[in-house]
Formats: structure tokens, C-alpha cells, sequence
């Protein structure tokens, strides 16, 4: 089976930062969240435990620069969520979900964000 992750990775697809171990990429247009990005493993790897201490601390510079570049958006969001759940596509990637001000908070924002989205861009 062909794994979407690393196809985007060898297409370079829309890819913002990376360190030695990490990807920092947008996510799809059709999310219609601007900021939203995914945090992925450089190599195929489908379980957090896997993981070597240097790609766990690597890890750390990849969340800042994603945590950067959420910064520098055209309106910053009030906060930004973590998700890592790795089922449907199962290399490792963490989703950085940026929640701006007319957002409902908590956990109902992360399930609209990564089930189908949002209905219009925001
Ligand atoms: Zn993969």
C-alpha cells in the first residue's frame, strides 16, 4: 500500500520547514483552516515508541518552527491544538490546528478540523 505521507515527502508537496528527522507541511487546501499544518517523520514509521532519543529531541525543533509559523500567519490564532493519532494514515505525523477567535473551543474544534473541515475558508 502506498503511503500518502511519503509520497508527498519524495514530491516535496507543500512542504514549509523540516530538520533532520522532521517535516513540517501545509495541509490541504480543502481543510479551510489557514495555518493548519502536520508535523511528520522523515522516515516510515508507524509507532511513537519506535522512535531514537535523537529523533524524539529533534521533534522539539520541528513543533517550533511549526509553532513559528503560526505566527506569522495573517491573523494569529488564539491558540494552537495538537493532535497525533496516526489510524487512517498510520506514518506518524502530529496535526497543528490552529484555533482562531470565532471558534468554539475544546475538543468539538479538533473533530471538525480533522473529520471533514470546515464549510467554508475561514
Ligand atoms: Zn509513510
Amino acid at each position: 500500500m502506498t503511503c500518502p505521507i511519503c509520497e508527498a515527502h519524495k514530491i516535496g508537496k507543500d512542504i514549509i520547514a523540516q530538520t533532520e528527522h522532521w517535516i513540517l507541511r501545509k495541509a490541504p487546501e480543502d481543510k479551510n483552516l489557514n495555518g493548519y499544518c502536520y508535523l511528520e517523520s522523515k522516515k516510515h514509521v508507524e509507532n511513537w515508541q519506535l522512535l531514537s532519543l535523537e529523533e524524539c529531541q529533534d521533534f522539539g525543533n520541528i513543533l517550533h518552527k511549526g509553532l513559528e509559523a503560526s505566527l506569522v500567519l495573517p491573523s494569529s490564532p488564539d491558540k494552537v491544538y495538537f493532535a497525533a493519532i496516526a489510524e487512517a494514515v498510520p506514518h506518524l505525523h502530529m496535526h497543528l490546528v490552529p484555533r482562531y477567535q470565532n471558534h468554539s473551543k475544546g475538543i468539538g474544534h479538533l473533530e471538525q478540523a480533522l473529520g471533514p473541515g470546515f464549510l467554508k475558508a475561514l
